[in-house]
């Protein structure tokens, strides 16, 4: 017989965190499937300076490693590893963990993030934190002043590089086919501030420099000219789009095209009694608070089914 539980929470960043705070706390002893990047993105990020209440800041695997202190302290449970498996077909749910083992829950609160797409550049993971960012409101403001290359040609790309233009002496769009998929309106907005250039048909080799341990240029490739040249850069974003988490569920729970959970009110799927939080579900605001704030509506709503059920 496999262990019931009443709520599963698949995922330990601000999402999955703050909901099994909320959980423990209404006494659901909550497991959660810590997934195979503890504490998520912000386990990735440096100087926290946004989330409210750390008026110096706080750096971002800090801050994840408080809040699951804080949830282990009214009773949650955290186990490393991630679900392969789902059945939520029938409840109890039944999800299998990596090593095969099964377990069972009355309630499963989905909180499974969206990785960043990155580029696989040779150097590109090891200067992360280090001049290599997917995420402009986190770390843009360490440069001021300096020298910004942006990766991407969609919406996301024109809203970093219009953001990142508040603090670098230049921002550079590099984008590798000649159109953009950006809405026009925001290209528009891009093309207009004058901070702002764009290398388009433009392909990045690598960047550097992991000897100095911080970024301090690229290797850039013309694809209709083939030129092969460097150029210094301080601070290069990777804007190229998130993949969703969501293969463990899909052909189960209602999807949109790119994989995000489709929201069914509050935090709700489209499956009774399985609640979304956090960056499986939403593709706009991204961040740390609104992760946290999902979280909270997650487990609220979960312990709300739970008691109408009588449990
Ligand atoms: P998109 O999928 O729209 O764009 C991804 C961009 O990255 C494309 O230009 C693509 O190039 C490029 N790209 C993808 N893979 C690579 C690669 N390996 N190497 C180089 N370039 C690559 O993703 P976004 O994150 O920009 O947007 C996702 C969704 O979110 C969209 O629907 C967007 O409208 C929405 N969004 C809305 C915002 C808003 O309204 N404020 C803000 C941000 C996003 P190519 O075109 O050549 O394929």
């Amino acid at each position: 017989m496999s262990d019931l539980f009443n709520v599963v929470i698949l995922g330990s960043g601000c999402a999955g965190n703050t909901a099994a705070i909320y959980a423990a706390r209404a006494n659901l002893k909550p497991l959660v499937l810590e997934g195979h990047e503890p504490g998520g993105q912000l386990s990735i990020t440096t100087e926290v300076e946004n989330f409210p209440g750390f008026p110096e800041g706080i750096l971002g695997p800090g801050l994840v490693q408080n809040m699951k202190q804080q949830a282990e302290r009214f009773g949650a449970t955290f186990r490393h590893g991630r679900a392969v498996h789902s059945d939520l077909s029938n409840r109890p749910f039944t999800l299998e963990l990596e090593d095969g083992e099964k377990i069972q829950t009355l309630t499963l609160i989905i909180a499974t993030g969206a990785s960043a797409r990155w580029l696989n550049l040779p150097n590109e993971q090891k200067l992360i934190g280090h001049g290599v960012s997917s995420c402009a409101t986190c770390d843009g403001f360490f440069f001021r002043g300096k020298k910004i290359m942006v990766i991407g040609g969609g919406d996301s790309a024109m809203e970093e590089a219009n953001f990142l233009s508040r603090f670098g002496s230049e921002v550079t769009v590099v984008h590798r086919s000649e159109t953009f998929r950006a809405s026009k309106i925001m290209l528009d907005r891009a093309r207009k501030n004058q901070k702002i250039q764009f290398l388009p048909n433009t392909v990045v080799k690598d960047v550097y420099d992991v000897t100095k341990g911080e970024v301090t240029g690229v290797q850039l490739h013309n694809v209709l000219t083939k030129e092969i040249y460097d150029r210094e850069v301080d601070g290069f974003f990777v804007a190229i789009g998130h993949i969703p988490n969501t293969k463990a569920f899909a052909g189960q729970l209602d999807l949109d095209p790119d994989g995000y959970i489709i929201t069914h009110g509050g935090a709700r799927t489209n499956i009774s009694g399985v609640f979304h939080a956090g960056d499986v579900q939403d593709r706009i605001y991204r961040q740390a608070i609104t992760a946290s704030g999902a979280g909270c509506m997650a487990a609220i709503e979960a312990e709300r089914f739970l008691e109408a059920e009588g449990h």
